[in-house]
């Protein structure tokens, strides 16, 4: 049988022990012992411990849960081991459904998937020779479990323990669909005339030095078609320049209609326009240009009126920058301009 004291210095302990009555007396028997009282500082220290990991992983698992950003570890077999709450609202996909299979269910495009593996090869062999890799940022679409499409920006890391050795990779995603939207419509106010809802010079200048570049590297083609409207100034002197306006709004909607979806036209400057026909050898730009001219003359502008167009069409030669192939379709147009006008030449 154990004694009172010895009973009351266990109870003692116990409490601490249980989170129970922390402001208990110290039993009388005790109260004077160096060694006991050493024993009460370190549960009492243990136990203050243990309370701060318990409210540190609370406020972890409640941080991750609530998060509006999708927040997950993936091994290096590529394999989720764990995906936060907030996948579903921002995805459709449940956490489950992710982890278990999100191969199958497409959560990443095609492209975006065979970009992941390669990255995590080529991490998981830094990491076998034990060094480290630096974060990667990158922005994809993907597509909900209701079929629409969202942007997302991620950043992966990797996660390392106390001894700086390797555990798993961390990715952090956050749902920038509203932001690349904005960006889209930003870009495509940039590259739009205002009047014509065209594209603008500083579109069709960057269209024309990629297709440059594209003919040369692939050893394929493409033609210009550069079109000013003939004695347009009357135009603005009968009806006003308003009404010149609205022949420019109305032309460009017809260019729009006439050509191809490879196409793109675009407002040169004033009342002259410029058209980029990929893959475009000289007879078809030829047959393009007469099409468009002879729309042009069976429209009618303003009511009633008539209007016609000259035309210069030009065709990449391999040593063309673009200011000699521009050069040669205003070459042309001129040369139309010269022998008469309402018609197509081509340098
Ligand atoms: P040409 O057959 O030789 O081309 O004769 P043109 O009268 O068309 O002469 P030109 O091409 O040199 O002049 C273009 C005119 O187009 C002059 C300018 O007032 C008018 N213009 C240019 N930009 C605009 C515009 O945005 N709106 C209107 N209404 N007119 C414009
Ligand atoms: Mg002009
Ligand atoms: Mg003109």
């Amino acid at each position: 049988m154990l004694s009172n004291d010895a009973k009351a210095m266990i109870n003692y302990v116990n409490a601490i022990l249980t989170n129970k009555k922390l402001n208990n007396d110290i039993p009388e028997i005790a109260e004077g012992d160096a060694d006991f009282l050493e024993l009460e500082q370190s549960l009492r220290t243990i136990k203050n411990w243990e309370k701060i990991n318990k409210d540190s992983e609370e406020r972890h698992r409640l941080m991750t849960e609530n998060a509006c950003d999708i927040i997950a570890t993936v091994d290096l077999s590529g394999n989720f081991t764990y995906i936060s709450p907030s996948v579903e609202k921002i995805t459709g996909y449940t956490p489950t459904e992710v982890i278990r299979h999100y191969r199958e269910i497409g959560y990443f495009l095609p492209g975006v998937q065979k970009e992941m593996d390669r990255q995590r090869e080529r991490i998981k062999t830094m990491v076998e020779k034990g060094e480290r890799f630096d974060a990667i940022n990158f922005e994809q679409r993907q597509v909900r479990k209701d079929g629409t499409s969202i942007y997302t920006d991620t950043v992966l890391s990797g996660i390392y323990d106390e001894e700086d050795k390797f555990r798993e990779l961390l990715a952090i995603s956050r749902d920038i669909t509203e932001k690349v939207k904005i960006r889209k419509k930003i870009i495509e106010l940039s590259e739009t005339d205002k009047l014509t809802m065209l594209c603008n010079r500083m579109k069709l200048d960057y269209t024309l030095e990629l297709e440059l570049c594209r003919a040369k590297a692939k050893a394929s083609t493409f033609s210009l078609i550069m079109i000013d409207i003939d004695d347009f100034k009357q135009i603005n002197d009968r009806f006003g320049h308003l009404a010149g306006d609205l022949v420019l709004f109305e032309l460009a909607k017809l260019f729009k209609a006439t050509i191809r979806a490879a196409d793109l036209i675009g407002r040169w400057g004033g009342e002259e326009f410029l058209l980029i026909l990929p893959d475009t050898d000289g007879l078809a730009a030829m047959a393009l240009a007469e099409t468009i001219r002879q729309r042009v003359n069976e429209k009618h502008f303003l009511e009633q009126e008539h209007i016609s167009i000259s035309l210069g069409v030009a065709v990449f030669s391999d040593d063309d920058t673009v200011h000699s192939i521009i050069y040669r379709a205003d070459q042309a147009l001129y040369q139309a301009k010269k022998t008469g006008k309402n018609q197509v030449c081509q340098m």
